[in-house]
Protein backbone atom coordinates (compact mmCIF):
# COMPACT_ATOMS: atom_id res chain seq x y z
CA UNK A 1 0.00 0.00 0.00
CA UNK A 2 1.08 3.54 -1.08
CA UNK A 3 1.72 5.39 2.19
CA UNK A 4 0.41 8.27 1.29
CA UNK A 5 -2.77 7.15 0.33
CA UNK A 6 -3.14 5.02 3.61
CA UNK A 7 -2.89 8.50 5.10
CA UNK A 8 -5.88 9.68 3.61
CA UNK A 9 -9.47 10.14 4.79
CA UNK A 10 -11.93 8.84 1.26
CA UNK A 11 -13.33 12.00 -0.07
CA UNK A 12 -16.15 12.22 2.21
CA UNK A 13 -19.84 12.90 1.20
CA UNK A 14 -22.24 13.26 3.70
CA UNK A 15 -25.66 11.27 3.90
CA UNK A 16 -28.24 13.80 2.30
CA UNK A 17 -31.41 11.48 2.74
CA UNK A 18 -34.19 13.26 3.64
CA UNK A 19 -32.53 17.02 3.90
CA UNK A 20 -32.52 19.99 1.88
CA UNK A 21 -29.06 19.55 -0.02
CA UNK A 22 -27.61 23.16 0.33
CA UNK A 23 -23.91 21.81 0.49
CA UNK A 24 -22.72 20.38 -3.23
CA UNK A 25 -24.10 23.12 -5.74
CA UNK A 26 -26.15 21.46 -7.43
CA UNK A 27 -28.98 22.98 -9.28
CA UNK A 28 -32.07 22.41 -7.39
CA UNK A 29 -34.90 22.28 -10.22
CA UNK A 30 -36.28 19.18 -11.50
CA UNK A 31 -36.96 18.63 -15.29
CA UNK A 32 -40.23 20.20 -16.67
CA UNK A 33 -43.05 17.04 -17.13
CA UNK A 34 -42.74 17.14 -21.17
CA UNK A 35 -39.53 17.50 -21.34
CA UNK A 36 -38.84 14.95 -18.92
CA UNK A 37 -41.08 12.60 -21.56
CA UNK A 38 -39.70 13.74 -24.47
CA UNK A 39 -36.31 12.52 -22.36
CA UNK A 40 -37.02 9.14 -22.16
CA UNK A 41 -38.59 8.74 -25.30
CA UNK A 42 -35.02 9.70 -26.71
CA UNK A 43 -33.58 6.86 -24.75
CA UNK A 44 -35.42 4.20 -25.23
CA UNK A 45 -33.91 4.38 -28.90
CA UNK A 46 -30.06 3.96 -27.37
CA UNK A 47 -28.72 0.29 -27.82
CA UNK A 48 -27.14 -0.24 -24.46
CA UNK A 49 -24.99 -3.22 -25.37
CA UNK A 50 -22.81 -1.50 -27.90
CA UNK A 51 -19.93 1.21 -26.89
CA UNK A 52 -20.18 4.14 -26.89
CA UNK A 53 -18.86 6.60 -29.81
CA UNK A 54 -15.04 6.53 -28.31
CA UNK A 55 -14.68 10.39 -29.28
CA UNK A 56 -18.11 11.40 -28.82
CA UNK A 57 -17.97 13.74 -32.17
CA UNK A 58 -21.92 13.60 -32.54
CA UNK A 59 -21.92 14.88 -29.08
CA UNK A 60 -18.74 17.55 -29.59
CA UNK A 61 -20.25 19.23 -32.08
CA UNK A 62 -23.42 20.22 -29.83
CA UNK A 63 -21.29 21.39 -26.99
CA UNK A 64 -18.58 23.79 -29.07
CA UNK A 65 -21.60 25.49 -30.49
CA UNK A 66 -22.67 25.57 -26.74
CA UNK A 67 -19.20 26.60 -25.59
CA UNK A 68 -18.72 29.24 -28.71
CA UNK A 69 -15.84 27.37 -29.96
CA UNK A 70 -14.08 27.55 -33.09
CA UNK A 71 -13.54 24.37 -35.10
CA UNK A 72 -9.59 24.03 -35.00
CA UNK A 73 -9.54 23.96 -31.16
CA UNK A 74 -9.19 21.15 -29.83
CA UNK A 75 -12.61 19.61 -26.82
CA UNK A 76 -11.86 16.67 -24.73
CA UNK A 77 -14.52 15.31 -22.74
CA UNK A 78 -14.18 14.16 -19.00
CA UNK A 79 -16.46 12.02 -16.96
CA UNK A 80 -16.73 15.04 -14.70
CA UNK A 81 -14.38 17.75 -14.65
CA UNK A 82 -12.85 15.84 -11.99
CA UNK A 83 -11.60 13.02 -14.49
CA UNK A 84 -10.06 16.03 -17.08
CA UNK A 85 -7.93 16.82 -14.08
CA UNK A 86 -7.20 13.27 -13.27
CA UNK A 87 -5.81 13.46 -16.98
CA UNK A 88 -3.93 16.52 -16.64
CA UNK A 89 -1.99 15.47 -14.05
CA UNK A 90 -0.91 11.75 -15.58
CA UNK A 91 0.01 13.44 -18.66
CA UNK A 92 1.80 16.95 -17.24
CA UNK A 93 2.87 15.63 -13.70
CA UNK A 94 4.41 12.55 -11.53
CA UNK A 95 7.25 12.19 -9.76
CA UNK A 96 10.18 15.41 -9.63
CA UNK A 97 7.09 17.64 -11.01
CA UNK A 98 4.60 19.96 -9.39
CA UNK A 99 1.08 21.30 -9.41
CA UNK A 100 0.08 24.41 -8.53
CA UNK A 101 -3.15 26.32 -6.90
CA UNK A 102 -4.47 29.04 -4.23
CA UNK A 103 -5.60 28.10 -0.68
CA UNK A 104 -8.59 28.11 0.06
CA UNK A 105 -9.12 26.16 -3.23
CA UNK A 106 -11.00 23.10 -5.19
CA UNK A 107 -9.60 20.08 -2.87
CA UNK A 108 -9.46 17.94 -6.06
CA UNK A 109 -6.51 19.95 -7.33
CA UNK A 110 -4.52 18.12 -4.19
CA UNK A 111 -6.01 15.08 -4.29
CA UNK A 112 -4.83 14.21 -7.95
CA UNK A 113 -1.52 16.19 -7.28
CA UNK A 114 -1.27 13.40 -4.26
CA UNK A 115 -3.03 10.37 -6.30
CA UNK A 116 -0.02 10.92 -9.54
CA UNK A 117 2.73 11.07 -7.25
CA UNK A 118 3.27 15.57 -8.11
CA UNK A 119 4.24 17.77 -5.84
CA UNK A 120 1.18 20.04 -4.59
CA UNK A 121 1.81 23.91 -4.31
CA UNK A 122 -0.47 25.66 -2.75
CA UNK A 123 -0.12 29.59 -2.56
CA UNK A 124 -2.07 31.52 0.52
CA UNK A 125 -5.35 33.77 -1.24
CA UNK A 126 -5.06 37.28 0.33
CA UNK A 127 -7.24 36.88 3.87
CA UNK A 128 -9.27 39.97 3.58
CA UNK A 129 -11.43 39.24 0.20
CA UNK A 130 -9.81 35.70 -1.22
CA UNK A 131 -7.86 37.51 -3.90
CA UNK A 132 -4.54 36.26 -5.81
CA UNK A 133 -1.24 36.77 -3.81
CA UNK A 134 0.07 37.65 -7.14
CA UNK A 135 3.94 38.61 -5.73
CA UNK A 136 3.42 34.72 -3.82
CA UNK A 137 2.06 33.05 -7.13
CA UNK A 138 4.75 35.35 -9.08
CA UNK A 139 7.67 33.84 -7.03
CA UNK A 140 6.33 30.46 -6.67
CA UNK A 141 6.10 29.98 -10.14
CA UNK A 142 10.02 30.87 -10.62
CA UNK A 143 10.62 28.97 -7.66
CA UNK A 144 9.45 25.45 -8.88
CA UNK A 145 8.59 25.74 -12.29
CA UNK A 146 5.10 23.95 -11.92
CA UNK A 147 4.39 21.60 -14.73
CA UNK A 148 0.78 22.88 -14.41
CA UNK A 149 -1.66 25.46 -12.51
CA UNK A 150 -5.11 25.51 -11.84
CA UNK A 151 -7.18 28.50 -11.07
CA UNK A 152 -10.92 28.37 -10.63
CA UNK A 153 -12.74 31.50 -12.12
CA UNK A 154 -14.63 32.02 -9.72
CA UNK A 155 -13.02 30.33 -7.45
CA UNK A 156 -14.34 27.56 -4.75
CA UNK A 157 -15.40 27.94 -1.89
CA UNK A 158 -15.18 31.70 -2.00
CA UNK A 159 -17.04 32.22 -4.87
CA UNK A 160 -14.96 35.41 -6.46
CA UNK A 161 -13.65 36.50 -9.66
CA UNK A 162 -9.72 36.35 -9.20
CA UNK A 163 -8.44 39.43 -11.27
CA UNK A 164 -8.33 39.02 -15.21
CA UNK A 165 -5.06 41.09 -15.01
CA UNK A 166 -3.11 38.88 -12.67
CA UNK A 167 -4.14 35.37 -14.36
CA UNK A 168 -2.43 36.81 -17.37
CA UNK A 169 0.03 37.46 -15.63
CA UNK A 170 0.55 34.38 -14.57
CA UNK A 171 -0.49 32.81 -17.88
CA UNK A 172 2.64 34.79 -19.15
CA UNK A 173 5.09 33.63 -16.06
CA UNK A 174 3.99 29.96 -16.58
CA UNK A 175 6.28 27.57 -18.06
CA UNK A 176 3.92 25.09 -17.80
CA UNK A 177 -0.12 25.07 -18.44
CA UNK A 178 -2.15 27.37 -16.85
CA UNK A 179 -5.89 25.74 -16.57
CA UNK A 180 -8.87 27.77 -16.08
CA UNK A 181 -11.35 25.77 -14.06
CA UNK A 182 -14.70 27.27 -14.93
CA UNK A 183 -17.00 25.13 -13.41
CA UNK A 184 -19.67 27.89 -11.97
CA UNK A 185 -19.03 29.95 -15.65
CA UNK A 186 -23.21 30.06 -16.11
CA UNK A 187 -23.52 32.13 -12.89
CA UNK A 188 -20.46 34.88 -14.17
CA UNK A 189 -19.91 37.24 -16.97
CA UNK A 190 -16.69 36.70 -17.57
CA UNK A 191 -14.55 33.83 -18.75
CA UNK A 192 -11.41 33.24 -20.61
CA UNK A 193 -12.81 30.79 -23.14
CA UNK A 194 -11.54 33.34 -26.08
CA UNK A 195 -8.29 33.85 -24.26
CA UNK A 196 -7.11 30.52 -25.46
CA UNK A 197 -6.72 32.32 -29.01
CA UNK A 198 -3.85 34.36 -27.68
CA UNK A 199 -2.20 31.85 -25.00
CA UNK A 200 -0.85 28.68 -25.89
CA UNK A 201 -0.49 27.54 -22.11
CA UNK A 202 -4.01 28.36 -21.65
CA UNK A 203 -6.75 25.27 -21.30
CA UNK A 204 -10.57 26.20 -20.43
CA UNK A 205 -11.84 24.04 -18.21
CA UNK A 206 -16.11 23.77 -17.73
CA UNK A 207 -19.25 21.05 -16.77
CA UNK A 208 -22.06 20.56 -17.18
CA UNK A 209 -22.76 19.70 -13.28
CA UNK A 210 -23.19 23.06 -11.13
CA UNK A 211 -25.74 24.14 -14.47
CA UNK A 212 -28.29 21.17 -13.79
CA UNK A 213 -26.60 18.22 -14.57
CA UNK A 214 -24.08 16.48 -12.03
CA UNK A 215 -25.55 13.26 -12.30
CA UNK A 216 -24.90 12.99 -15.78
CA UNK A 217 -20.79 13.61 -15.32
CA UNK A 218 -19.48 15.50 -18.08
CA UNK A 219 -16.56 17.67 -18.00
CA UNK A 220 -14.82 19.28 -21.33
CA UNK A 221 -11.83 20.89 -21.70
CA UNK A 222 -10.88 23.45 -24.96
CA UNK A 223 -7.33 24.61 -25.80
CA UNK A 224 -5.10 24.02 -28.21
CA UNK A 225 -4.21 20.58 -29.92
CA UNK A 226 -0.47 20.85 -29.27
CA UNK A 227 -1.47 19.87 -25.27
CA UNK A 228 -5.03 17.79 -25.69
CA UNK A 229 -3.98 15.15 -28.25
CA UNK A 230 -1.39 14.06 -25.33
CA UNK A 231 -3.80 14.29 -22.71
CA UNK A 232 -6.34 12.74 -24.43
CA UNK A 233 -3.54 9.45 -24.37
CA UNK A 234 -4.44 9.20 -20.81
CA UNK A 235 -8.30 9.09 -21.53
CA UNK A 236 -9.63 5.42 -20.56
CA UNK A 237 -11.62 4.98 -24.12
CA UNK A 238 -15.29 5.07 -23.71
CA UNK A 239 -15.11 7.06 -20.63
CA UNK A 240 -18.40 9.18 -21.54
CA UNK A 241 -21.11 7.02 -21.49
CA UNK A 242 -24.02 6.35 -23.92
CA UNK A 243 -26.56 7.74 -21.74
CA UNK A 244 -24.65 10.46 -21.01
CA UNK A 245 -23.87 11.73 -24.70
CA UNK A 246 -27.40 10.84 -25.84
CA UNK A 247 -29.02 13.04 -23.04
CA UNK A 248 -26.44 16.06 -23.17
CA UNK A 249 -27.48 16.34 -26.69
CA UNK A 250 -30.98 16.15 -25.69
CA UNK A 251 -30.22 18.83 -23.36
CA UNK A 252 -28.40 21.28 -25.47
CA UNK A 253 -31.07 21.34 -28.03
CA UNK A 254 -33.62 22.01 -25.32
CA UNK A 255 -30.84 25.21 -23.93
CA UNK A 256 -33.59 27.58 -23.50
CA UNK A 257 -34.68 25.57 -19.66
CA UNK A 258 -31.68 25.29 -18.37
CA UNK A 259 -30.83 29.04 -18.69
CA UNK A 260 -33.95 30.18 -17.62
CA UNK A 261 -33.09 28.05 -14.33
CA UNK A 262 -29.65 29.40 -14.33
CA UNK A 263 -31.24 33.17 -14.35
CA UNK A 264 -33.56 31.73 -11.49
CA UNK A 265 -30.64 30.62 -9.69
CA UNK A 266 -28.81 34.04 -10.31
CA UNK A 267 -31.45 36.30 -8.84
CA UNK A 268 -32.11 33.62 -6.15
CA UNK A 269 -28.45 34.43 -4.97
CA UNK A 270 -29.07 38.47 -5.33
CA UNK A 271 -32.40 38.16 -3.03
CA UNK A 272 -30.59 35.50 -0.51
CA UNK A 273 -27.71 37.93 -0.01
CA UNK A 274 -30.17 41.36 0.28
CA UNK A 275 -32.15 39.27 3.06
CA UNK A 276 -29.33 38.12 5.11
CA UNK A 277 -27.27 41.61 4.75
CA UNK A 278 -28.79 43.32 7.27
CA UNK A 279 -28.04 40.21 9.96
CA UNK A 280 -25.16 40.79 12.46
CA UNK A 281 -22.92 38.29 13.44
CA UNK A 282 -23.01 37.47 10.00
CA UNK A 283 -19.92 38.02 6.81
CA UNK A 284 -21.36 37.35 3.98
CA UNK A 285 -18.74 37.23 0.87
CA UNK A 286 -19.81 38.45 -2.57
CA UNK A 287 -20.54 35.89 -4.54
CA UNK A 288 -20.32 35.07 -8.85
CA UNK A 289 -20.85 31.09 -8.86
CA UNK A 290 -24.22 28.86 -7.12
CA UNK A 291 -23.43 29.48 -3.89
CA UNK A 292 -22.60 31.62 -0.70
CA UNK A 293 -19.59 31.85 1.25
CA UNK A 294 -20.56 33.03 5.15
CA UNK A 295 -18.68 33.68 8.01
CA UNK A 296 -21.07 33.32 11.80
CA UNK A 297 -20.60 34.58 14.94
CA UNK A 298 -16.65 33.23 15.88
CA UNK A 299 -16.87 29.88 17.40
CA UNK A 300 -20.42 28.70 16.15
CA UNK A 301 -20.18 27.57 12.95
CA UNK A 302 -19.54 23.48 13.79
CA UNK A 303 -22.55 23.91 16.20
CA UNK A 304 -24.80 25.90 13.56
CA UNK A 305 -23.75 23.41 11.19
CA UNK A 306 -25.09 20.82 13.45
CA UNK A 307 -28.23 22.31 14.20
CA UNK A 308 -29.20 23.09 10.73
CA UNK A 309 -28.84 19.30 10.07
CA UNK A 310 -30.65 18.54 12.93
CA UNK A 311 -33.80 20.71 11.14
CA UNK A 312 -33.31 19.07 7.86
CA UNK A 313 -31.11 21.61 6.07
CA UNK A 314 -27.26 20.57 4.72
CA UNK A 315 -24.85 23.31 3.91
CA UNK A 316 -21.12 22.31 4.05
CA UNK A 317 -19.02 23.20 6.82
CA UNK A 318 -15.58 24.75 6.39
CA UNK A 319 -14.17 26.21 9.54
CA UNK A 320 -11.30 23.79 10.73
CA UNK A 321 -10.46 23.08 6.56
CA UNK A 322 -8.37 26.03 6.04
CA UNK A 323 -7.11 28.89 8.52
CA UNK A 324 -8.77 31.36 6.26
CA UNK A 325 -12.28 29.54 6.33
CA UNK A 326 -12.50 30.09 10.39
CA UNK A 327 -15.89 30.03 11.41
CA UNK A 328 -17.42 29.62 7.74
CA UNK A 329 -20.00 27.67 5.98
CA UNK A 330 -20.82 27.57 2.05
CA UNK A 331 -24.55 27.67 1.12
CA UNK A 332 -25.78 26.91 -2.29
CA UNK A 333 -27.95 28.89 -3.69
CA UNK A 334 -31.73 26.47 -3.52
CA UNK A 335 -34.95 27.17 -4.94
CA UNK A 336 -36.86 29.72 -2.98
CA UNK A 337 -38.34 27.85 -0.48
CA UNK A 338 -35.49 25.86 0.43
CA UNK A 339 -33.46 29.28 0.95
CA UNK A 340 -36.29 31.01 3.04
CA UNK A 341 -36.02 27.37 5.00
CA UNK A 342 -32.62 27.93 5.49
CA UNK A 343 -32.45 31.83 6.41
CA UNK A 344 -34.84 31.00 8.61
CA UNK A 345 -33.48 28.36 10.18
CA UNK A 346 -29.78 30.35 9.95
CA UNK A 347 -31.50 33.58 11.98
CA UNK A 348 -32.90 32.10 14.82
CA UNK A 349 -29.67 30.07 15.42
CA UNK A 350 -27.53 33.06 15.74
CA UNK A 351 -30.27 35.17 17.82
CA UNK A 352 -29.83 31.95 20.60
CA UNK A 353 -27.65 30.86 22.83
CA UNK A 354 -24.54 33.63 21.99
C1 LIG B 1 -17.61 21.18 -8.73
C2 LIG B 1 -16.28 21.55 -9.28
C3 LIG B 1 -15.61 20.74 -10.20
C4 LIG B 1 -16.03 19.32 -10.48
O1 LIG B 1 -17.02 19.21 -11.36
P1 LIG B 1 -17.47 17.81 -11.99
O2 LIG B 1 -17.56 18.14 -13.44
O3 LIG B 1 -18.77 17.52 -11.35
O4 LIG B 1 -16.42 16.78 -11.73
C5 LIG B 1 -14.44 21.19 -10.74
N1 LIG B 1 -13.90 22.37 -10.37
C6 LIG B 1 -14.50 23.16 -9.46
C7 LIG B 1 -13.87 24.45 -9.08
C8 LIG B 1 -15.70 22.77 -8.88
O5 LIG B 1 -16.26 23.53 -7.94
Amino acid sequence: MRPEIQALAAYPVADASGLIKLDAMENPYVWPHDLKQAWLQRLQQVDVNRYPDPQADKLKISLRRYLGLDDDKMLLLGNGSDELIQMLAMTLGGPGRSLLSVEPGFVMYRMIALFTGTEYRGVTLNADDFSLHLAALLDEIERSQPAIIFLAYPNNPTGNLFDRGHIEQIIQAAEGVVVVDEAYAPFTHDSFMADIERYDNLLVMRTLSKMGLAGLRLGMLAGSSQWLQQIDKTRLPYNINVLSQVSVDFVLQHQAVFDEQTRNICRQRALMLQRLATHKNLTLFPSQANFILMRLAAGRAQAIHQQLKQQGILVKLLHGSHALLQDCIRVTVGSEKENLRFENALKSLLLDNQ
